[in-house]
């Protein structure tokens, strides 16, 4: 494993870290043995917040103090900015949060979804950010940072406007909009990490061909995507929603190797880079805040199927998990309904991230999915 500082923070993560918004959905023993895998596999990077109602946490919490010390591990951990959060509303997040994990402190704590300018003055201005410095002076909580998915212009203008000392941001392989912006935070120490650096498994997940391709320099899809990602030194830690232990073995594999991609590895990002042109600059990511909806339409299970059908050109498979959807089979491997109940309320489409039209996406989706 490759280790790297955080920024100024002092701090020193795993090339690789364990993202926690995924893995707690599985069986409690795997979920537990997920945990375990990663950090025998010298995973010391641990992010979550309060996914699931806060079982993430607890289980993360219950799973690690099984194996690790605490001054073996880094976690990271969050409260909402994205409902106007007032001093009380983060100082109660962050007790729950340090309860649940059974912890007296985060190393890192960040203001989770800054996605637009007003909720960052809001937590300049309203008590919130005072709440967290607090928090750092009775020993809670260390380094203070961001999660976003704003546009990079104005991650610029937050890191100019307050010394945030860790940016966790979104990065992929499909699709490098924030490159530049890394290398600003870079430039000014302030330590980068990059979520779903897998875009939601899309990357992993390519056609026959791809896979072929990828596997001819010994990677798979899910290791050249994170090599293109800890290929740059700006970037500190990619964390990725490993939801089992053979996923934690193959996601550590990446990290074997540092320094820039190879040659082979570059014409192969272009190349695949080339293929996926189709799914746009922005897709769905399947991070589920549009969830739930009133009429339990899987949303991101549905526009998961439909990205693997365009970009990656897995049809067969696609078409045929919608049409379990739409029979409501038990065995689909993506529960919930198909785009036939969507009433338009709109509510997903105001906490999408990616800003998607998600009601008119849909649509085409079902057109596609079920195009003969
Ligand atoms: S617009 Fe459709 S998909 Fe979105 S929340 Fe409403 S019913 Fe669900
Ligand atoms: S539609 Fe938007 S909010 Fe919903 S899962 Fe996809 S990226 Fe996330």
């Amino acid at each position: 494993m490759i280790y790297r500082n955080l920024g100024k923070t002092g701090l020193q993560v795993s090339v690789i870290g364990f993202g926690g918004m995924r893995f707690f959905n599985k069986r409690e023993e795997e979920a537990i043995a997920t945990v375990h895998r990663a950090f025998e596999r010298g995973i010391n990077f641990f992010e979550t917040g309060s996914y699931g109602n806060g079982k993430s946490e607890e289980m993360l919490g219950r799973a690690l103090w099984q194996v690790a010390r605490r001054d073996q591990v880094i976690l990271a951990n969050k409260a909402r900015a994205s409902e106007r959060p007032t001093a009380a509303s983060v100082r109660a997040e962050l007790e729950a949060s340090l309860k649940r994990y059974q912890t007296d402190y985060f190393d890192i704590f960040n203001f989770w979804g800054t996605n637009t300018p007003e909720m960052h003055r809001h937590i300049l201005e309203h008590g919130a950010l005072e709440a967290a410095l607090q928090a750092r002076e009775e020993g809670l909580i260390r380094a203070i940072g961001l999660t976003t998915h704003a546009r990079p212009e104005w991650i610029r203008d937050f890191v100019d406007a307050y010394p945030w000392e860790c940016i966790i941001l979104k990065e992929h392989m499909l699709y490098s909009r924030n490159q530049e912006v890394i290398d600003y935070l870079g430039s000014k120490g302030i330590g980068v990490v990059v979520m779903t650096p897998l875009a939601g498994g899309v990357v992993a997940t390519p056609s026959e061909e791809i896979r072929a391709e990828v596997a001819r320099e010994g990677l798979t899809p899910a290791q050249l995507g994170l090599r293109t990602l800890i290929a740059n030194p700006n970037i500190s830690s990619a964390i990725s929603g490993m939801t089992s232990p053979s996923e934690v073995d193959e996601n550590v594999e990446a990290a074997r190797t540092d320094g820039p991609l190879t040659p082979a590895e570059q014409r192969l990002v272009d190349w695949i880079r080339q293929k996926t042109q189709a799914l746009g600059e922005r897709f769905c990511t399947g991070c589920s805040y549009c969830m739930p909806c009133p009429q339990e339409v899987n949303i991101p299970g549905i526009f998961r199927l439909w990205n693997l059908m365009r970009g990656y050109g897995n049809a067969e498979y696609s078409k045929l998990e919608y049409q379990k959807i739409r029979e409501q089979r038990h065995w689909a491997d993506f529960p919930g309904r198909s785009v036939e109940h969507c009433v338009e309320c709109g509510t997903c489409e105001e906490k999408c991230p990616e800003r998607l039209s998600i009601i008119d996406d849909l649509k085409r989706a079902h057109a596609e999915l079920t195009a003969q």
